[in-house]
């Protein structure tokens, strides 16, 4: 299992440090069963790095550019994510999508540079509430992955992570319930297989979750953990999603 938590645009640098001592004190206990990752503003890296060397939570990125280095205003790199300490880079999350103007041919050449630079991509993919509707989740997910993975060949299910965030989800209250969450993780699992990814590949659920439905979704088989935006800025809470974490 693992648990990673999206901080987004919150949290200034000193809030940020204080987040992590406080995340890191509390998850210790569950170092043995649950995988922990906090992913910081890109300007709080490097101090949230320093707090978090030395205890088993690693450090995730948000986003980031595909090429090393270069003329790229206001961008961070693979090779400069990785001299902070990242483990982890989010890519292609619905926000970078919808707001940022991010495409899936774009999360594909972020996804092969991060690889190249030995980070673990958590790459997202999720549909809307319209596609839902029409009842295109598969199609779009379906599409997204196979995009997203064109060229990448894994060594090992370690270096790549997929989290399932259906957009209408995501900072609204509304939680997929624990058999629509597994049947789009048994479909997405399914379609890396196919792409000769290896089955243990993790795919975490992201959505809302809260303490109080973590324990009901990662009991799910097909769910391997959770991308938990709001509820990772409150140490008590985030700890409580990997306390159920845990308990599987
Ligand atoms: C996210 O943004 O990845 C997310 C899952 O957010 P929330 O938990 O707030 O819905």
């Amino acid at each position: 299992m693992l648990i990673a938590g999206n901080w987004k645009m919150h949290t200034v640098p000193d809030a940020a440090v204080e987040l992590a001592r406080d995340v890191a004190r509390r998850v210790r206990s569950h170092a043995d069963s649950v995988a922990v990752a906090v992913c910081p503003p890109s300007i709080s890296l490097a101090a949230v790095g320093e707090v978090v060397r030395n205890t088993p939570v690693r450090l995730g990125a948000q986003t980031m550019h595909e090429a090393e280095q270069g003329a790229y205003t206001g961008e961070v790199s693979a090779p400069m994510l990785g001299a902070v300490g990242c483990h982890y880079v989010i890519l292609g999350h619905s926000e970078r999508r919808q707001l940022f103007g991010e495409i899936d041919a774009g999360v594909n050449r972020k996804t092969l540079a991060a690889l190249a630079h030995g980070l673990v991509p958590i790459v997202c993919v999720g549909e809307t509430l319209n596609e839902r509707k029409a009842g295109e989740e598969e199609t779009v997910v379906g599409r997204q992955i196979d995009a997203a993975l064109d060229g990448v060949h894994l060594d090992s299910a370690a270096h790549l992570v997929v989290a399932y965030e259906p957009v209408w989800a995501i900072g609204t209250g509304e939680t997929a319930s624990p058999e629509q969450a597994q049947a789009m993780h048994r479909f997405i699992r399914d379609r890396l297989v196919s792409f000769g990814a290896p089955r243990e590949v993790e795919i975490l659920y992201g959505g809302s979750v809260k303490p109080g439905n973590a324990a009901d979704l990662f009991a799910q088989p097909d769910i391997d953990g959770g991308l938990i935006g709001g509820a990772s800025l409150d140490a008590e809470s985030f700890a409580a999603i990997v306390e159920a974490a845990s308990k599987v």
